[in-house]
């Protein structure tokens, strides 16, 4: 919807400074990589269709394990670096990018939200059962994320749909 009008060195997008902000959404998801650190997973995005070759070259990518949070996926000097890549802006405390739930050509298996344990609540447990009845959106959480505390995140109150949406709910205060 923004109109952007890129003139050189006057006008650059305001909203993003990464140039490949653009390419990181749910449809450009491709495949994920673990960090070597948190062992997470982090989504890659490519914009087209990854051909053979370049899976090969990220499957080797990771059994390297060089790969961490925050870092670029190829270097510089590669040539798949900016064709094939990671969202940089990230920390290994972070949680994992909604668009790993939201991928559109990928469906990957579900993943706790907070840590990234492969372990998680079925959709019949509680918490997740009630939530799952108010919201459209539960991620989700493993059972010890649960028991640090953690609530479950959640997204598109189903309750709200049906009244008005002017009342947002920020009932998330741990
Ligand atoms: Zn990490
Ligand atoms: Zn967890």
């Amino acid at each position: 919807m923004t109109t952007v009008h890129l003139y050189k060195g006057r006008f650059c997008r305001q909203k993003q400074t990464k140039k490949n902000k653009s390419h990181l959404n749910a449809a450009q998801v491709r495949d994920f990589i673990v960090c070597q650190e948190c062992r997470k997973r982090r989504v890659v995005y490519c914009s087209h269709k990854m051909s053979a070759a370049q899976k090969t070259q990220l499957a080797r990518l990771q059994d390297l394990e060089v790969y961490t949070c925050g870092s670029s996926l190829f270097p510089s000097f590669h040539p798949l670096h900016g064709e094939v890549f990671v969202r940089e802006a990230l920390v290994c405390n972070m949680e994992i990018e909604t668009s790993y739930y939201s991928a559109v050509t990928k469906k990957f298996q579900k993943i706790c939200f907070f840590c990234g344990d492969t372990d998680i609540l079925g959709a019949e447990d509680e918490p997740i059962l009630s939530l799952l009845k108010q919201y459209s959106i539960v991620r989700p959480i493993c059972r010890g994320c649960l028991e640090q505390g953690k609530k479950p995140a959640t997204r598109n109150s189903l309750k709200l749909k049906k009244t008005t949406d002017k009342h947002s709910t920020h009932d998330d205060g741990n």
